[in-house]
């Protein structure tokens, strides 16, 4: 099948400088672009970091009338209790394709703060893996959950350090399937920060439980990480034998094979 990555931002969040034109030259058929909203964003000099929509609906439009219905459009919401009013105003009114939800930060700091690495890593699995079960638990109109593992990426974690959380791990799972929540294989997080091991684990309990939504996303910011390493999410994926990821049309899933 074609590449279809569905975790990835251009100059529409402030941490890209792509262009949609240049995703839509490497790419064949559908384009998933998922931009940042994050309030009292540590990235952003803990300014709050909202998509123009009305510019990028415009975007999309002109770029449609010569390509055709391409572009799918997309955001990645970072969830916090305390922006969570902020995050549904937001959402009023606007149509998107698909909804990701991430946790980013815990109201003091981002997890890829240099502050996390002084941590004690069981510390931070601790509340890391809690606010995203608070996160999916406030938000069940998420369609992907994305990088489980964003809170741990400054940390080599082992596997027997990450299955000592089973317990809120797969309470996290367990909700996720019953709101419909796909399971994001972020291929940056697995073969950039290497935590491909631990991907495995949550893909192992998820389709135990009956889990069956799985989606691929790069997390590209320019086009030369877009649909990075996807044979081998994609060879992972059937080797717990997923043949099928859901992807996104006005929220909306539809199963394609892999
Ligand atoms: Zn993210
Ligand atoms: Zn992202």
């Amino acid at each position: 099948m074609k590449r279809y990555d569905q975790h990835m931002h251009t100059h529409f969040s402030p941490d890209s400088e792509e262009t949609l034109a240049n995703y839509l030259k490497i790419s064949q058929g559908t384009l998933v672009t998922t931009e940042h909203l994050d309030f009292h964003d540590f990235y952003n000099n803990e300014q709050d970091t909202v998509l123009d929509y009305d510019a990028y609906s415009a975007t999309i439009a002109q770029l449609e009338a010569t390509s055709g219905r391409r572009i799918r459009k997309g955001l990645e919401v970072g969830f916090t209790v305390e922006s969570k009013e902020k995050i549904l105003a937001y959402l009023e009114g606007k149509e998107f394709d698909v909804l990701l939800l991430s946790v980013h930060q815990n109201g003091r700091y981002d997890y890829l703060q240099p502050v996390v690495k002084k941590k004690e890593v069981r510390q931070v699995m601790h509340e890391y893996f809690g606010l995203l079960l608070i996160a999916i638990q406030h938000f069940p109109q998420a369609n992907i959950l994305s990088h489980f593992d964003y809170g741990i990426r400054l940390f080599d974690v082992t596997l027997e350090e990450f299955q000592k959380h089973k317990t809120v791990l797969t309470a996290i799972l367990k909700r996720m399937k019953t709101n419909k929540i796909a399971l994001e294989l972020n291929t940056r997080s697995m073969y950039e920060y290497g935590n491909v091991a631990l991907y495995e684990q949550m893909i192992e309990w998820y389709v135990t439980m009956g889990g069956q939504r799985f989606s691929i996303g790069s997390d590209a910011h320019s086009v030369a990480h877009y649909g990075f390493h996807f044979k081998d999410a994609i060879a992972l994926l059937k080797k717990h034998c997923v043949t099928k990821i859901a992807v996104y049309d006005q929220q909306h899933a539809i199963f394609k094979p892999i």
